[in-house]
């Protein structure tokens, strides 16, 4: 197989036309090809660049030639036995879901520990939730099969590189992802079609011998005289581990208390806070390729002032949603559908918080949650229009927000210390430079907490918590991920070494 980089279509052009591009560059008939790579470049007039898997008869007297390379897909298959080694896995999200794929399919028996419900009944629980505010503690945006990314956008983008992304692609295309995701540049799934992947995944999982255990949380670690970790305890009863894989998440405030309790090695870390905020779709299309690509928009704004400001999980077509799991909170996020259609886009505009700011970062996330409830009496996000916000004024929003509880008109001005107040502001005006109208034809909404973990569980080398052995901390809420790849990324390197290490012994 060969590997033809770029191969070059305008925007708007039929991508049947790739194969008569393809054979005038190679001067010879192809016999297959398949789409390896896709990316806009829409600097001048757009289009897209392409680089093709190509089968082609006497392909070495290609491999010559710049842009054209010789190509062999990575084997990531595992010799299946049986291993008689128990690992329990809490929490599955990203990280919990792919770490479960991967230890099943090397023959361990798993059993998988979730705090919230399966799909179909969290979906019921967060649509009462959206529609009348009743909001269940452990079955929400946060909590449920399928973790945090459930209700998203379902953004597969991440700036790692690992062979292993392909691994994981595969996965979602094998469970009815569309195989466009293996080569879009912005991959995204949607919320809508995620929610039946994750059950098809969690089906095929059943399958080969994982054992679920859904609205039953981990609330007790049980250790030995060194430290080890040999037991977990639930309200319905005591499971023996000879591994604990912890995939909690960042919403899991309760159990990082009990992992302190027991003596496990948790840090601080750097976190961020901000609002989300929502614009005309047509805007960002408008900028971003000059109004000429009919689909969604995405953009990624940065700003280096004292402190880094930037755009964080934007959702082109979305809604902005409450996606708190504490009741008398409220956390805004962002989730799209499928087809991106909503008209509006939405984007979080986070400013970094340092460590050295704040003693506890679930009670300073906490503090600001429920501050913003108290002042809104309700579920009802604060918002406020952007050049309000740059004025000191409160005036009725522009256009109303997607959020589906409602908003209530706050001055954001009172949210930040005068010292971030003056760089969001000044990053907020070289973003409208980047993006022109985004101060004037923009709302915020929020407040937005839950962008990362306030703590890190620390682990050594070998991925097991640095002072409590078999324990092995993973993903967003351990610290060692922020978003879905890089945490079904994290789950997979846990499971590997896992696996590794059984196959040194
Ligand atoms: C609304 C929203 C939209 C997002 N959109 C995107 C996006 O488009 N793209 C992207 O890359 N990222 C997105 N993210 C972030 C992404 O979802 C997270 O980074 C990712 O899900 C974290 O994976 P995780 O495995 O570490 O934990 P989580 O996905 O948070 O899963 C943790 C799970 O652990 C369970 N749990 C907690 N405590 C216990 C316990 N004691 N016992 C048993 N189970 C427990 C929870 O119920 C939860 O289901 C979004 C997040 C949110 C909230």
């Amino acid at each position: 197989m060969l590997l033809v980089k770029g191969i070059k279509l305008p925007a708007g052009e039929d991508e049947s036309k790739l194969q008569q591009l393809l054979e005038k560059k190679l001067k010879h008939p192809v016999r297959s090809y398949g789409i390896h790579k896709k990316s806009l470049d829409a600097r001048k007039e757009p289009f897209y660049v392409y680089s093709l898997l190509v089968d082609i008869e006497n392909e070495e007297r290609y491999l010559k030639y710049k842009d054209i390379e010789s190509y062999v897909k990575e084997d990531f298959s595992l010799l299946k036995r049986k291993i008689d080694e128990t690992c329990i896995i809490a929490g599955y999200g990203p990280s919990g879901i792919f770490a479960a794929y991967r230890l099943a399919e090397a023959g361990y028996k798993v059993l998988v520990f979730e705090k919230g419900k399966r799909i179909r009944e969290r979906e019921e629980d967060v649509e009462r939730f959206f529609r009348h505010g009743i909001l269940d503690e452990s079955s929400n945006v946060q909590f449920g099969e399928g973790g945090a990314g459930t209700f998203s956008d379902a953004k597969l983008t991440t700036r790692i590189k690992d062979p292993f992304i392909g691994y994981i692609l595969d996965v979602f295309v094998k469970h009815g992802a569309d195989p466009k995701i293996r080569y879009e540049n912005h991959a995204h799934i949607g919320t809508d079609e995620v929610r039946r992947i994750i059950e098809k995944i969690t089906d095929d999982l059943t399958e080969k011998g994982v054992e679920f255990h859904f609205a039953e949380a981990m609330k007790q670690i049980v250790l030995d005289e060194e430290r080890k970790v040999t037991a977990i305890k639930t309200d319905q009863g005591e499971y023996h581990c000879d591994h604990l894989l912890l995939g909690i998440g960042h919403s899991a405030y309760e159990t990082i208390m009990m992992l302190k309790e027991k003596g496990v090695q948790i840090e601080k870390k750097d976190m961020a806070v901000g609002f989300r905020v929502e614009h005309p779709q047509k805007l960002i299309d408008e900028r971003q390729t000059k109004g000429q690509i009919e689909s969604a928009n995405e953009y990624f704004l940065r700003y280096k002032g004292e402190k880094g400001v930037y755009s964080f999980c934007m959702c082109p077509g979305g809604i902005v949603i409450p996606a708190m799991s504490d009741k008398e909170t409220i956390v805004t996020n962002g989730m799209s559908y499928a087809a991106r259609d909503s008209g509006i886009a939405n984007s979080a505009i986070l400013i970094q918080i340092p460590k050295e700011e704040f003693e506890d970062g679930y009670d300073y996330l906490h503090q600001i949650e429920s501050d913003a409830y108290h002042y809104s009496s309700s579920y009802r996000a604060l918002s406020q229009n952007i050049s309000d916000f740059m004025k000191g004024e409160l005036n009725e929003l522009i256009f109303s927000s997607t959020y589906p509880l409602k908003t209530v008109l706050y001055d954001f001005n009172q949210f930040f210390c005068e010292k971030d107040l003056k760089i969001i502001k000044e990053a907020l005006c070289d973003f409208d430079r980047k993006i022109p109208g985004f101060i004037e034809k923009g709302i915020m909404v929020g407040p937005e907490t839950r962008s990362s973990s306030p703590v890190r569980i620390t682990r050594d080398s070998s991925y097991q918590s640095i002072n409590t052995k078999k324990l092995y901390p993973m993903g967003e809420g351990a610290g060692y991920g922020g978003g879905i790849m890089s945490c079904a990324l994290d789950g997979i390197r846990i499971a590997n070494a896992i696996i590794l290490n059984h196959e040194e012994i």
